[in-house]
């Protein structure tokens, strides 16, 4: 078999849908598995709807998740003359013909048609009138074959079987010159190769349309897979009504990529039934056998979790790279120097071990990034928030003496180690008769702001020495002002 070449051709008229994603994932797959190439075209024809903001959301929405394309992007706004060229191919080998028929008369027609309970389909009645130099308004239209019928060999759906008389002759020029998506979409996936079109099944009746025009202009027919669409838990088509359904924004809401591509590909494709795939595994074992015939339903609770599973079982190094951009976009802490140190990790694409024990710290509590970086801001921040109901209750002038011997206990430590820490905690529960909990809770409270937080050396140890002593003296103030 000859090389594989597969495409996704989004129209950029929105943000990038996570429905498109899954689309452009397939393709993604099936290339990579097949060693074959995976080709970006944006497909915006139409004027009327079509933005660069768009077209931007659909290449940082691509590269977030990693779905990288070897071909492209091509625009089909560049390549109108080759349209028009074919166009005219078929119209001197009398494949098709000028119509002048106005849009009113179309309209009035098809009205008429539905009255009467027929299709409401061309009439053709442009095909005999021979027109060959249409001085007004004109657009070209294919003579599809009117006989017989159009068989697909689908990927996913089997064989699929059109009479050709549904089939109406579309315009595939209009009278602005521009083409049509299902005339565009033929020229270009016959000039590029393409050997497998990979779409959403709501294109599927659009291909007996394209088949004839594969034809007419004489190139090879690819083969065609349409995936089920994707479902919100009503069983109608996802939409916004069912939550979020722009990729970038999951990006915003602290989704990892991987989660997202490990999470797509299991709404329609599976493998027994495992659930927790890494790239590499789903580039081996894809296949278009397991692409399930009925529609997938979108459950963002299963999206969540797959999301925390990611988060807690990624090397710790891929989250803190990940969580960078959150701490920073949350302005945590002292941020000109945050940041500094955040622009060296990425640029060194090393972030530090500090990073790495701060994701530990938090990554069996946070199920997206946003929560981490939020779970986190005491420990970037250079000045805390205590909060108010946290100091009432533990910062009290009764423990002034315990956080004070704890403060010059740390500070005098030779080396801040786990056991150096616990060893003068102990010391100062010892010397002013405390329970664990008693000093625990105040020292919490100073150090992190908040009454909960991951184990108190643990804390010590993000926090570093001075950090330490210095929150714990602030602690002494604000406990010796407090209530008693
Ligand atoms: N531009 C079309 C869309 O976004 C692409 C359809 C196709 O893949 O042929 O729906």
């Amino acid at each position: 078999m000859s090389e594989v070449r597969v495409r996704f051709a989004p129209s950029p008229t929105g943000y990038l849908h996570i429905g498109g994603v899954r689309t452009a994932l397939f393709n993604w797959l099936f290339a990579r598995h097949e060693h074959g190439k995976f080709i970006l075209r944006i497909e915006d024809t139409d004027q009327s709807r079509s933005t660069e903001e768009a077209i931007h959301a659909i290449l940082d929405g691509m590269k977030w998740v990693g779905l990288d394309w070897d071909e492209g992007p091509f625009r089909q706004t560049e390549r109108m003359d080759l349209y028009r060229q074919h166009a005219m191919k078929l119209l001197e080998r009398q494949q098709a013909y000028w119509c002048i028929c106005s849009a009113e008369e179309l309209e009035a027609r098809r009205k008429d048609a539905l009255a009467k309970g027929l299709a409401p389909k061309y009439d053709g009645r442009c095909r005999t009138r021979g027109i060959t130099d249409p001085t007004g308004e004109a657009a070209l239209r294919f003579m599809a074959s009117q006989e017989g019928q159009t068989v697909i060999e689908d990927l996913i759906k089997g064989q699929v079987v059109f009479d050709n008389s549904v089939v109406d002759d579309l315009i595939i020029l209009r009278s602005n010159g521009y083409p049509t998506y299902n005339f565009s979409v033929v020229v270009d996936d016959a000039l590029m190769g393409i050997t497998h079109v990979i779409r959403g099944d709501d294109h599927l009746t659009n291909t007996p349309r394209q088949i004839p025009i594969f034809r007419a202009l004489g190139y090879a027919v690819p083969r065609f897979g349409h995936l089920p669409m994707i479902l919100g838990s009503d069983k109608t088509r996802l939409s916004k009504r069912h939550g979020a359904t722009s990729i970038l924004v999951y990006r915003d809401m602290g989704y990892l990529p991987e989660a997202m591509i490990n999470y797509l590909v299991r709404l329609g494709w599976s493998y027994g039934d495992q659930e927790i795939f890494s790239v590499a595994e789903l580039i081996e074992k894809f296949d278009f056998e397991h692409v399930q015939k009925s529609s997938a339903v979108f459950n963002p609770d299963k999206l969540l979790w797959v999301n925390a599973e990611y988060i807690k079982h990624s090397e710790p190094k891929r989250v803190a790279t990940l969580l960078i951009p959150y701490l920073a976009k949350a302005g945590f802490g002292d941020e000109r120097k945050y940041k500094e140190e955040a622009i060296e990790m990425e640029l060194s694409g090393k972030p530090g071990e500090w990073m790495e024990k701060l994701v530990v710290a938090f990554r069996e509590r946070s199920k997206t990034l946003v929560e981490m970086a939020a779970a986190a801001a005491p420990y970037v921040q250079r000045e805390i928030v205590i909060e108010e109901e946290a100091a009432k209750k533990y910062l009290t002038p009764s423990i002034v003496p315990a956080l004070t011997k704890l403060a010059d206990g740390l500070a005098s430590l030779s080396e801040f180690s786990h056991a150096a820490m616990e060893k003068a905690f102990k010391h100062v529960l010892e010397e002013r008769g405390l329970k664990m909990g008693q000093l625990a809770q105040p020292v919490r409270v100073a150090l992190t702001g908040r009454a909960a937080s991951p184990g108190i050396f643990e804390v010590m140890d993000l926090l570093g020495r001075d950090r330490t002593v210095a929150r714990l003296r602030q602690g002494v103030e604000r406990a010796r002002a407090g209530r008693p």
